[in-house]
Formats: C-alpha cells, structure tokens, sequence
C-alpha cells in the first residue's frame, strides 16, 4: 500500500486556483465573465477554494444557444471524426489525472487514494469505451440519429466521473450538451472545460453552467430535447413533472437503500472487507451503497464481531494523506443531515456501533459506523443516510432473505455473498435491482448499463443500455432503408 504525504500536484492545483480566482461558464468554447457567484469550499477544512457563478436563466439560454448551433455540424461528423475528439478528452484526462484527483479530494473531501484509482481512472475509461460506441455506432445503431441537445445535471459524489457518465456517451452519439455540476463540487468540471478548450473540441460541443437547484431547473425547463439527471429521489421526482407533457426525453439516476446480503456459507472476511467498500467507501455517499446488511442468523455474531474489529481500523482524517480510508463529509448541510438520521434512528431504538477514530478538530467528519437492533418501522430501516451508516439484521432462510432485499422503495444495486454459487445466482436473479454483484459489491465499468427501477429512476447508463438512451429512434423509414441496403 502507498502511504506518505499529500501528493506534489498539490501545490499545482493551488496556484491553478489562486491564478482563476473566479470562474464563469464555459459556453461556446470560452469562459464567460462571471457576475453573480457563490463560494465553494474544501470540507476538510472550510477553507474556500474558489468562486464560480451562479447561472441564470439567461446563462442557460446561452448555453442552450450555442449547443444548439454546434449539433448539427456535431452530428454530421462521422463517428470516426468524433471518436478521435473522444480519444482526445480521454488522453487528456490521463495527462492531468494527479491534478484532477488532488483537486476532486480538495473540492469534495473524498480520500485521494480513491480520487486517484477509482474516480479519475474510470473518467478516463468512460471516455476511451465511448470512443469505440462512436466508431461503431452506424454499424451498431444503423439509422439512428442523435437526440439533439441534452441538458445533464449531476451530483456531488462522483463530480468528474458521473459528468464523463453524462458527457462521453452524448458526445459519441451525435449530441451537444449543457451540463450543470452539482453546487458543492463544481471545480473538476471546470477544469474538464479547460480540456475541452485545449483539444480544441468544437465550440459549443461542451457548456458548462454552475449553479445551484435553481439553476438547474432553468436547464429542465430551457429548449433541450433531453435531460439526464442523476441525485436525489426528490427532485427526481419535480424534473419529471416539468418535463411531462413536453416531449423532452428524460433519463433519472436516483438513490436508493441496496441490499447486502451475507449467507452462512460466505467467505466472511471477503464479506467484511466488502462492507468497507459498501458503506465506507467515499465516506457512504454512494448511490448504491451497500447500506442494507443483511446477515444470515448462523454467522450474524461472528460476523458482527469481525465488522466491528475491521471498523476500529478504518483510518478516518485528511483526505490528501495517502492513508486515509474515510475522508470528509462534502458540505457541513450533508453533515447534519446524517447527524439528525443517525440520531432520530439511536432514539427509534437502534444501537450504533461507531468507529472510535479520533476525528480531526474541524471539518466535516463523521465517524463511519453500523446500526443494530434495527427495528423495521425504524426510520433509519427506510431512509437513506447517504453517509457512511449501515444497517445490520439478521435472516433465517433464502426466502426470508429475498423478502428483505426486495421489501424497498428503492431498485438500484445489491450485493449477495455466498460460496454456493447456485444459491448465489438464484437469488441474484430474483432480487429487484438494476446491479447485482456477487461475492463483490460496487464494480463499475464503462461497458455495464447501471440504472434501477422503483424510485432509483429509469434509464441505463454505460455500454449498449447507456448508448441507446442517447439516440432517437430510427424513424420506420429510416429502418426500412438500412433493411433494403
Ligand atoms: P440533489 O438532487 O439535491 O442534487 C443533484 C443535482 O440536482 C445538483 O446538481 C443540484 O444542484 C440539482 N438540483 C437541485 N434541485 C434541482 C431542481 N429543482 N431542478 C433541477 N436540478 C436541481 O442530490 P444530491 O444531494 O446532490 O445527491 C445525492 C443524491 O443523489 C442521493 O439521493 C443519491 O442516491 C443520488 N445519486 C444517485 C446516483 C445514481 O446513479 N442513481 C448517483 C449519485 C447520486
């Protein structure tokens, strides 16, 4: 393992701040001049790292604007010719990805071991696999077209990845966007609009607004023909009333409360060290956090005890010290919103066991832990914490188990651990979840659609799934001539 002192693009990242200062939008192809901004801020120490605009209506009309302008010619481009754009981005994410990760764990407070493995690696894969879907993409889609211009509008968790999420498959189909970062962690877009500036990616390919919820529902109800929304379940649930009824297609990644699901026969050191990267991993503010244990009743003490030695160990403080496992809350309002949970499910009678780690004087650090005695009207059995909180109860057989993975509002992921594999498969299959993993728990790759169902939204995104979401049908005619040729 790599320990040592916070990584040298540190002092990069720095001087790349100090020398911006103040962000605008990217719209066209440049920075525009900011007027109204708001602050944002590393949340590991409150220190402000920079400003960036608050974007209006009007700046997401302009936005909108030039998107619309650059399709056409975008569209026209033969995937081949997008592809190489593609190719472009990606490489260009790999040259800079210490300064990428530094800056991610600066603006959201995650560990830079994951900023540097997971979020800013994976960013780049999106951009390399989605090269190949444009190269292929008259072969593999013929007659389709693009949908036109998309407006995305993503979180604060994965900042840079869920916008490669949301920009590289647009892009390889033939699609303008107008992407809004999340209020908290604005600043890898930034940087990503900087990129795009420096391929020389046509401009209005690629806008950028920053902004709060405000801002993004300007976006929802500007003139896009798609949007493509990953956050919360509630406002979700308000874009998709604002775009009923007005033929603008609609994606929803949205939350959920996923199941994790231990059997007897697992390997339950394997399953421990997977309820790390369930509910520990980015400090629990993970979609498809493994926030449900379930465990089977044979083993629930051995494994308890396991979990809570494994929990005493969790390296818990600054995220830009190489060794650190749990690194900051992003923002002091998620902060307290996990406080109050975890408090109001202390008080409905569940017991916490949390890690004794010594937190640092000030930030937004909250010590990782797990819940038992959970009862099932416990508000905490429901909700999701979206922090580094799981439950644990205990199953007797298979069915118990299913009833209990299945019985959420939620559909997005679950993780069944078992040596059997026969078991294993079955129930993987019978679990009502967009993601399934077995004897693992969050893998991504670009080539797997990712999506849920019930309130964790609709639509996929990654590989075949995510590609078609991002063309319009081919129209009969247009079926019928690729048929004829
Ligand atoms: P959020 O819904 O508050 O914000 C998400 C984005 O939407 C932000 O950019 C925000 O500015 C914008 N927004 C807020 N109000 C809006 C409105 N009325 N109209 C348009 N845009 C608006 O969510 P969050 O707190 O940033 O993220 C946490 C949630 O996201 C969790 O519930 C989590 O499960 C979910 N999430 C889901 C996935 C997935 O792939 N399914 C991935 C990451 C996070």
């Amino acid at each position: 393992m790599d320990y040592g002192p916070a990584p040298e693009a540190s002092g990069e990242v720095r001087a790349w701040l100090k020398a911006r200062g103040t962000f605008g939008h990217f719209i066209d192809g440049a920075f525009t001049k900011p007027g109204k901004t708001f602050a944002t801020a590393d949340p590991a120490t409150g220190e402000v790292l920079a400003k960036v605009a608050a974007g209006s209506v009007k700046d997401v009309a302009e936005a909108v604007k030039a998107a619309r302008a650059a399709q056409p010619g975008w569209g026209r481009l033969s995937g081949h010719e997008r592809a190489k754009w593609l190719y472009a981005l990606a490489r260009h994410i790999q040259k800079r990805e210490r300064f990428l990760a530094v800056l991610e764990t600066l603006d959201n407070g995650k560990p830079i071991r994951e900023s540097r493995d997971i979020d800013v690696p994976l960013a780049a894969r999106h951009f390399y696999h989605h090269a190949g879907w444009a190269e292929m993409l008259a072969e593999e889609f013929p007659g389709a077209s693009p949908v036109g211009v998309c407006g995305q509008i993503i979180p604060w968790n994965f900042p840079l990845l869920m916008l490669a999420w949301k920009i590289a498959p647009a892009l390889a189909a033939g699609n303008t966007v107008v992407l809004k970062p999340a209020e908290y962690t604005p600043l890898t877009a930034l940087a990503f609009a900087e990129i795009c500036a420096e391929v020389g990616l046509p401009k209005g390919v690629v806008n950028i607004v920053t902004g709060d919820g405000e801002t993004g529902a300007a976006l929802v109800a500007a003139e896009v023909d798609k949007i493509a929304f990953t956050g919360s379940t509630e406002v979700g649930r308000a874009i998709r009333k604002a775009t009923a009824g007005t033929g603008k297609a609609l994606t929803l990644e949205l939350g959920g409360k996923s199941p994790f699901v231990v059997f007897a026969d697992a390997d339950l050191d394997a399953a421990v060290e997977g309820v790390v990267d369930a509910i520990w991993f980015n400090q629990g503010q993970v979609c498809c956090a493994g926030s449900r244990i379930l465990v089977q009743e044979a083993v629930a003490a051995t494994f308890q005890n396991r979990l809570k030695a494994r929990l005493g160990k969790l390296r818990v403080g600054d995220p830009l010290d190489k060794s650190t496992d749990v690194g900051a809350i992003v923002d002091p309002v998620q902060l307290t919103r996990i406080r109050d949970l975890v408090a109001k499910g202390e008080a409905q009678g569940a017991k916490l066991h949390q890690a004794a780690a010594q937190l640092p004087a000030k930030g937004c650090y909250f010590a990782p832990g797990f819940f038992t005695d959970v009862a099932p009207a416990n508000i905490v059995s429901e909700a999701e914490i979206f922090g580094p909180v799981a439950t644990l109860t205990t199953f007797r057989t298979p069915d118990e188990a299913l009833a209990l993975a299945n019985n959420t509002r939620y559909g997005l992921a679950a993780s069944i651990w078992s040596e059997n594999i026969n078991l294993a498969l079955d129930v993987a299959a019978k679990v009502k979840a967009g993601v399934v993993w077995v004897n693992s728990t969050n893998v991504f790759d670009a080539g797997a659609g990712f999506g849920g169902y019930r309130e964790s939204g609709f639509g996929r995104e990654g590989g075949r799934e995510g590609m078609r979401e991002y063309l319009a049908e081919p129209t009969p005619r247009a079926r019928a001539e690729v048929a004829a040729v």
